[in-house]
């Protein structure tokens, strides 16, 4: 399906407290503030978590202080502009229906009613139950909306969750189902089959009236590993607010994992400062045009999330910026139109393979893939995120982070791939079988199980060393311990003197090293395998140490067969994508470094301000076919290419940028 490129989703979660709903909306206006902001599509409300409606709805109850169909009047001033209008329906969170139909609410296992955060008394959504009578009639109203806007490009499905529940329905029905209620397992297991039900049924009302419309189930997340779990959608669209509780990591490992399938998708960030819905706030505009400029560097189309004023008027402010940002959008999008990323790295999500499909809180945050995203990303490879279903013999190189444990089917795939010429690197528990008895893999090692020490210094290889380091230096984490046979040892490890404990510590931090080196290794390699017994991974997003950076990059670069494809002098805080398509490589950067300036309980804000030009910045890509031209913009880049590296300088390099290698 087509997927517009430059969307603003506009929430209008409105109390019934607030008066005079549209009282100055204007369609011409509406639509006309929007297409001169070069939006193509604009996302409207058909019901708020408040459980409003805002079109005359026969199912739900219209809005009380609003007097017309404002759905209607905007679909109509939007068509007539060109501007697509998917529509919102808010499944998970209803205010209305929770308080008429208290038994329709999720239940906690301490018999507590599922909120969004807080208690029962706090001003917060409720969760609803979607194995109870509330799903016929978040059916009913998808059916209505789906009959009554027939040219509406689809359905916009919000808070599509389905947790553990112990309401009275989900018991009976968990009872029926042979499953024990009291049990965390079997809830979970409940919960993940009512969340299908709701996908299946609401995609076949959808489909039945219309199969054109789009159909997208947000979750706030894409899980990982469980590719069915997409069967149901027509697209994927990223939610990801960096300063409200997602981070900044959140939009990238999410959009390497969905864009290799293929399938155009999008971002979801926001204009406000922080959070959605926040009235009043405004993002700097050098952060929010970093961050649609990070989408399109995956290649993904972008959406700002927007809220309306209760009146129905659109803020003059956030358009002016809004258009801005989507006029330097909409000049980039004909170079990443139909290109696909050049990956050298397939970065194995450990939790696409240890909870496949996960859409637990938890999921959003896993030390091991985020710190892996990090140190590729900072350490400028060019890679993808993949799951098992990945066809591994795409990647020169495969990246296990941590966590990774494999079975005999994960064993065989990878063995086949190594013998076929393709590298691998395990860290971590990364390699061991399932009930830790031993490697699934022949890393050239013997495995001595996990060390008794707290943490250990290591001194690599002086290849495999970080540029500023000679000596040992600390790994502040339990490792494993392996002793190499036929396989090569990639540095010494030194313990501590002693662990600290009760009885005995010394100095602030860690007991000092041993003066001599132990049996162990701090790495191992046997042909294209690598083995580091260290959760190097995790420990990165813990700590964020560029010793432990540095030398995972090293180690990686060692294995990849013809060294990296791209090498730069550009600062790790910059990122360089490398896409390609139609007789040409397409270089995106983006420099939005930053800064921490706060925190809410959803987590760091760290705030952009400026997209800062660097001088001088230097390319080498490794490229065998002949190069044509090199342009930065409208400028000829000079270019050698040599023994297939491609070299140019870029002597003023903007914070946002696209280098097109013409082939
Ligand atoms: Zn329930």
């Amino acid at each position: 399906m087509s997927l517009p490129y430059r969307q603003i989703h506009l929430d209008f979660h409105t109390s019934e407290k607030i008066p005079e709903i549209g009282a100055d909306f204007n369609g011409a206006d509406f639509a006309r503030t929007l297409k001169d902001a070069h939006v193509d599509s604009v996302v409207l409300f058909a019901k708020c978590h408040h459980g409003w409606s805002y079109y005359d709805s026969e199912v739900g109850q219209r809005h009380p202080q609003l007097d017309f169909d404002l759905l209607q009047a905007q679909s109509e001033a939007c068509s007539a502009e060109g501007i697509r209008t998917p529509i919102y329906l808010s499944v998970g969170w209803d205010e209305q229906a929770a308080f008429a139909n208290p038994g329709w609410r999720r239940i906690l296992p301490d018999g507590t009613f599922h909120m969004a955060m807080g208690k029962n008394l706090d001003p917060m959504w409720s969760y609803l139950c979607l194995n109870t009578p509330y799903l016929d009639y978040v059916l009913a109203q998808i059916e209505e909306i789906a009959t009554r806007f027939p040219n509406a490009d689809g359905l916009w499905l919000d808070i599509v969750f389905q947790h553990e529940c112990c309401c009275n329905y989900c018991r009976k029905g968990m009872d029926e189902a042979g499953l024990d209620w009291t049990s965390e397992t079997d809830r979970q297991s409940f919960a993940h089959d009512v969340l299908q039900n709701y996908l299946k049924k609401s995609a076949e009302t959808i489909r039945r009236i219309n199969p054109d419309m789009s159909i997208f189930h947000n979750s706030s997340m894409v899980p990982r590993g469980d590719r069915r779990v997409f069967d149901d959608f027509s697209h994927v669209e990223i939610e990801a607010v960096p300063t409200g509780g997602w981070g900044y990591d959140h939009f990238p490992i999410s959009a390497r994992y969905v864009d290799p399938f293929g399938e155009p998708y999008m971002g979801v960030t926001v204009r406000f400062d922080i959070i959605w819905g926040e009235l009043g706030g405004y993002k700097h505009p050098k952060a929010l045009a970093g961050e649609i400029a990070t989408m399109q560097a995956h290649g993904a189309r972008a959406c700002i999330g927007d809220q309306l004023d209760p009146r129905g008027v659109l803020d003059p402010s956030a358009y002016a910026m809004i258009g801005q940002v989507f006029a330097e959008a909409k000049a980039r999008e004909a170079l990443i139109e139909g290109t696909t990323n050049v990956a050298e790295v397939g970065l194995l999500s450990s939790i696409a393979v240890r909870d496949p499909g996960s859409l637990s809180r938890d999921a959003r945050h896993i030390d091991e893939d985020y710190g892996a995203l990090r140190i590729l990303q900072q350490s400028g490879f060019l890679f993808d995120v993949i799951d098992c279903d990945t066809r591994f013999e795409d990647y020169p190189l495969l990246v296990l982070p941590d966590k990774v444990r494999i079975d005999d089917a994960l064993a065989n795939r990878l063995q086949v791939y190594l013998d076929q010429g393709g590298a691998v690197l395990l860290t971590g528990e990364s390699g061991l079988k399932p009930d830790s008895s031993g490697f699934a893999l022949d890393i050239g090692a013997q495995f001595a199980g996990p060390s008794p020490f707290e943490n250990c210094h290591i001194i690599p290889e002086p290849d495999l060393r970080p540029d500023f380091i000679d000596d040992p230096f600390l790994i502040m984490c339990p490792t494993l311990r392996i002793v190499p046979t036929d396989g090569e040892t990639l540095g010494k490890v030194y313990d501590p003197q002693f662990n600290r404990s009760p009885r005995q510590f010394s100095g602030h931090i860690n007991t000092p090293r041993e003066r001599e080196p132990s049996s162990f290794s701090c790495g191992v390699r046997k042909g294209k395998l690598a083995y580091l017994p260290i959760p190097v991974f995790s420990l990165y997003k813990q700590l964020g140490q560029a010793m432990v950076r540095d030398f995972t990059a090293r180690v990686i670069e060692s294995l990849l067969p013809d060294g990296r494809r791209l090498t730069t002098n550009l600062p790790s805080s910059a990122t360089t994508t490398v896409r390609e398509g139609d007789g040409r490589l397409v270089l995106q950067h983006v420099y939005a470094p930053r800064e921490l300036r706060g925190q809410t309980q959803l987590g760091n804000i760290e705030a952009i301000d400026a997209l800062p030009s660097l001088a001088d910045v230097m390319f080498q890509f490794r490229e065998d076919r002949p190069v044509k031209d090199v342009r930065l913009g409208e400028t000829s880049l000079d270019f050698q290419q040599r023994d297939g590296v491609v070299s140019f300088t870029a002597e003023r390099l903007p914070g946002t940028a696209q280098i097109v290698i013409a082939l």
